[in-house]
């Protein structure tokens, strides 16, 4: 269900109404203390010559002490306030991007998920910090006057009224077009950030290729964009508050055209005009912080927009019976695209039988590497079943089926962090020792102690080390998991010969009494695998061993013959 962005800024709202009632009575005894100054200055003015001064003195100056404290204080006040809902919606919002569905990210872009998280959320503050209250307290004496005025004189007030309302309509109208160009100017500003995100990850290749100016003029696009949005909001800003000007000029040359002709005609004293002349000025002061709030009321709710848009995702479903342990896999006719039209697997039956190792390969693009996904449960199929053991996968729950299934990415495999922090992400609990048993089994201890052992620092998805490297600190930290079946997409990119023998040995121990599915560009995997299966075009087109298929399969042959480096 999509949420209005108005309701969930006045659901915020409400969750600080303690702190904003505070703000609202401060700033109407601010108020009340402005006006009482003008007051005692008058006083004070009189007096002079005529009698002792020193304590209206002492008075205005007490006066001015304590409102400027409380006006600190609210001030204080709101901006704790702002900061405080600009981090529980980061709370919610750091929660939810974790448990998004996997396709969610795909429609995503990470750079844009991350701008909504900062300067998105940033915005909100504006809505407690933007002149709210102060139009509360501002909308407080404008009823309080009109009120007075309608004492004086019905007639002049609907006049005056009139105005206002008309100037009002307009002005709320506008306020919508602040509301459109925020949104606009912060997917702007998640383009670019989508951008320069993608630009970074893959800086090497653009600086290879010098395309660094084609890049830079495509991310000045989305800067620019944002900044037209933005003078785009200037120019309704700037309309609005001439026009609520204008509407106040517009008020007292009615009351003192129609006015004086009353005042002529002998319906009102001149005594009433003067007053409802007084009470017309002190509805018009806090119109300009009515609309200042309206304005950032309108960007705080573009920016909720952005917000729920990734809010209203549901979260991946968490239903389910925990699994039991169970160390085999069974595809059951098991089709599966990632969108309507294109099928990525098709009528897909396989048995993986307990503590054996199974390859997967086919053509690039063939869904090797989905059918990993699917066991994995990052997907569920669009028909056919899935079985853990004989337990369908489906009535489990996610987190015990990845429990028991260790999953090993082609890529990106490593994090920002120490050695250690990346061992320990799916096991917090493992000692060091374990830590360095697991490093040895993928013969990783040399190269770490070389290092500052698991204290080694790795920048930037572990780019300090290559491929074969990552690949294998990541067997390392499932090896930690200790799940019984172990999901291993094999990188593509050829690594030298030494390496590939280290990758295979480690992949050798791992497999001890384990179920393997790994899938396979190298022929040197496959040779020993228990059974290979070979996907060509999302249909199985044969299962069996190396000798066998090189028999049954002329798509496996062919594959052979290049090394399967597919
Ligand atoms: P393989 O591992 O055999 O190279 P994949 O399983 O990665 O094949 O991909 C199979 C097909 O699904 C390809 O056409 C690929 O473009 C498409 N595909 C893979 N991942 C996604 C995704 N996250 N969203 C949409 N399409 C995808």
């Amino acid at each position: 269900m999509k949420s209005s962005p108005f309701r969930a800024l006045l659901a915020m709202l409400a969750h600080h109404k303690g702190a904003l009632t505070l703000a609202v009575v401060l700033s109407l005894v601010g108020s009340g203390l402005g006006l009482a100054q003008p007051l005692v200055i008058n006083r004070l003015i009189s007096t002079v010559g005529q009698g002792p001064i020193a304590h209206l003195a002492w008075i205005l100056v007490g006066l001015l002490v304590v409102s400027s404290v409380l006006g600190a204080f609210q001030s204080y006040l709101l901006t704790v306030t702002a900061e405080t809902a600009v981090k529980a919606t980061r709370h919610d919002l750091i929660g939810h991007l974790l448990r998004l569905p996997i396709a969610v990210y795909d429609r995503h872009r990470t750079g844009d998920l991350v701008t909504r998280l900062g300067s998105d959320t940033t915005i909100i503050r504006s809505a407690f910090t933007g002149g709210l209250v102060s139009a509360i307290g501002g909308l407080a004496t404008m009823i309080g006057a009109i009120i007075l005025m309608a004492m004086v004189d019905v007639f002049m007030l609907g006049l005056v009224l009139a105005v206002v309302t008309v100037t009002l309509i307009a002005v709320i109208g506008s306020s919508t077009l602040i509301q459109r160009y925020t949104r606009r100017a912060q997917e702007a500003v998640g383009d670019l950030g989508a951008g320069m995100d993608r630009a970074l990850v893959a800086v090497r290749t653009i600086r290879a290729s010098g395309a660094q100016d084609s890049v830079e003029t495509g991310l000045r696009a989305d800067a620019d964009n944002a900044w037209l949005q933005g003078v785009r909001i200037a120019r309704v800003a700037a309309l609005i508050f001439p026009a609520t000007g204008l509407a106040m000029q517009g008020s007292f040359l009615l009351v003192l055209g129609i006015g004086g002709a009353r005042v002529a005609a002998g319906t009102i004293t001149v005594a009433d005009l003067v007053t409802f002349v007084l009470y017309l000025f002190m509805v018009s002061m806090p119109l300009g912080t009515i609309f200042g709030a309206i304005t950032t009321i309108r960007q705080a709710m573009g920016a909720i927009e952005r917000i729920n848009q990734i809010m209203d995702e549901e979260p991946e479903s968490v239903d389910g019976s925990p699994a039991r342990p169970a160390h085999s896999v069974r595809f059951d006719d098991v089709s599966f695209s990632y969108s309507d039209d294109t099928p990525v697997l098709v009528d897909v039956s396989v048995d993986i039988p307990a503590g054996t190792k199974t390859a997967i390969v086919g053509p690039s693009g063939s869904g090797k590497s989905t059918m990993l996904a699917l066991i994995e449960r990052f997907y569920d199929p669009d028909s056919g079943r899935l079985f853990l053991g004989d337990q369908d996968m489906a009535g489990l729950t996610r987190a015990s089926v990845r429990g028991i299934v260790g999953y090993v990415e082609q890529e990106a495999a490593v994090l920002a962090g120490t050695v250690r922090d990346n061992l320990l992400l799916a096991t917090p609990d493992a000692t060091d020792e374990q830590c360095w048993w697991a490093l040895d089994q993928v013969n990783l201890r040399e190269r770490m102690e070389e290092a500052e052992g698991l204290a080694s620092v790795l920048r930037d998805r572990g780019r300090t080390l290559f491929r074969g490297q990552r690949q294998r600190l990541a067997l390392a930290r499932m090896l930690l998991m200790d799940s019984p079946i172990l999901l291993l997409d094999e990188p593509t990119s050829a690594v030298d010969s030494q390496n590939e023998q280290l990758i295979l040995d480690a992949i050798g121990a791992s497999a001890a009494d384990r179920t393997l599915v790994v899938v396979a560009h190298r022929l040197s995997t496959v040779t020993d695998a228990d059974q290979i299966i070979v996907l060509d075009d999302g249909r199985v087109a044969g299962v069996g061993t190396h000798a066998s298929l090189m028999e049954s399969s002329e798509l496996y042959r062919d594959l052979a013959s290049r090394q399967l480096l597919a």
